[in-house]
């Protein structure tokens, strides 16, 4: 089981991965449960002293309940973190949220338009359609986040439309890498669009087979680490 302080480490080097991949400028932000509390480790809000995220240290993550309220930490929580407790207390499975305003995946959901799985490697993340919350408001209480949360489902992302994306999954490492590949997803599915082209849905079969066969997110997480010079 991961310690505090790892998963600190963890978080910031979700904030740095996502800043050079062109995820997250000074908004957004990753959190993660705290093993065997109800307690959760998020990204401070932005604010004089928090900005750019490839800077955002361990040492800055703040320590919120289920409720929103901070527990512990110099600066305060986002004002989105019900984004993340909403989940939490609905998804007992899922130990790590990642919120984004993605640009690719953002601008395909501002269009209405479904990011369906034409890439291999990312296309097992969307075989079922992402489901779509059509409200642009700050999710900024609970009655908001309950919403998005029941619109995520038993999903592992959801798109905010006007606003961005929320990743979760069972780690910090896995929900980032969820929306790295539906950032490609989405891309794809705008520069085939801009061909004039439909771009093809890869079929079940094919997803299976690459699923089957392809590396662990591990892999692919000590990649994304390395070209954003962390050392997870
Ligand atoms: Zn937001």
């Amino acid at each position: 089981m991961a310690t505090e302080a790892e998963l600190r480490q963890l978080l910031a080097d979700s904030c740095r991965i996502m800043a050079r991949l062109g995820l997250v400028d000074y908004m957004g932000h990753p959190s993660v449960r705290i093993p065997g509390t109800d307690r959760v480790l998020i990204k401070p809000r932005h604010s004089l002293r928090i900005r750019s995220q490839d800077r955002v240290r361990p040492d800055d993550m703040v320590v919120i309940d289920l409720d929103g309220k901070l527990i512990e930490g110099k600066d305060g929580p986002p004002s989105e973190r019900f984004i993340h407790t909403c989940i939490y207390r609905a998804r007992p499975d899922v130990q790590a949220v990642v919120h984004t305003h993605q640009p690719w995946a953002t601008v395909i959901g501002v269009g209405s338009v479904p990011i369906k799985p034409i890439l291999h490697v990312q296309s097992s993340l969307v075989e079922k359609p992402v489901p779509v919350w059509p409200c642009a408001k700050l999710v900024t209480d609970n009655d908001l986040g309950e919403a998005l949360a029941k619109t995520l489902g038993d999903h592992s992302v959801v798109h905010l439309q006007g606003h961005g994306v929320a990743s979760a999954a069972a780690t910090v490492q896995e929900a980032t890498l969820n929306a790295i590949h539906l950032e490609h997803l989405a891309e794809a599915t705008w520069r085939v669009l801009a061909m004039g082209r439909e771009p093809r849905v890869i079929p079940p079969d094919e997803i299976h087979q690459r699923t089957a066969t392809g590396v662990g997110w591990e892999v692919r997480w000590a990649y994304y680490a390395e070209v954003a010079g962390v050392k997870s």
